[in-house]
């Protein structure tokens, strides 16, 4: 397997150390060009969302990304990826409420920025993930999935009783960071 690991800011060398030790080959996806070679999955780091998307917008990268995901190219996202694809963002600041997702905006979830707050920001558990228990769960300035709206979304696992990974199509997500601690399938 071939994996387009997005590497225009964040996390991306741990992704990709991560499928390298699941037995894929993996390229660093920086430039539009980078786009051209062939890929069975695009893997999306952590890092800050926000610098993410206008990156990405930069680069030119955004709308081809975005076409290629809308038409079933499988997708592994971790935490800013997560939120980048997600369909709607709630935010309790100011006037609070939830609006449209900015970015892809494909994936049926809503996800709260930082939803742990500063004390709780980063920390690790441990907890079962698509039916393997006791897995070493790592959450750094992590979104929550605080809503889900499409019974087609299947939760993966979860923490205090809200969904933490979820599945939905082609596409795997994680408010955590699975490629820090284990070897796992996707
Ligand atoms: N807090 C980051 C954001 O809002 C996500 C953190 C992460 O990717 N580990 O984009």
């Amino acid at each position: 397997m071939k994996v387009g690991v997005l590497a225009v800011q964040g996390a991306f060398a741990e992704m990709k150390a991560f499928w390298r030790t699941q037995g894929a080959e993996t390229f660093e996806i920086r430039q539009l060009p980078d786009l051209e070679r062939d890929f069975d999955m695009l893997a999306m780091p952590g890092g800050e969302s926000t610098v993410q998307g206008k990156l990405l917008n930069d680069l030119g990268l955004f709308a081809p990304l975005k076409a290629r995901i809308a038409g079933g190219l499988p997708v592994f996202a971790v935490c800013a990826g997560l939120i980048l694809l997600a369909e709607k963002i709630y935010d309790p600041g100011g006037r609070g409420g939830t609006r449209p997702g900015k970015w892809f905006g494909v994936l049926p979830v809503t996800v709260r920025r930082n939803a742990y707050g500063r004390q709780l920001g980063s920390f690790k558990t441990v907890g079962a993930f698509d039916g393997t228990t006791n897995v070493p769960m790592t959450f750094i300035r992590a979104p929550a999935i605080t809503a889900i709206s499409s019974p087609e979304v299947e939760v993966l696992s979860e923490f205090n009783g809200a969904p933490t990974a979820v599945r939905w199509r082609g596409i795997t997500a994680f408010t955590w960071h699975p490629e820090l601690n284990q070897r796992m399938r996707a």
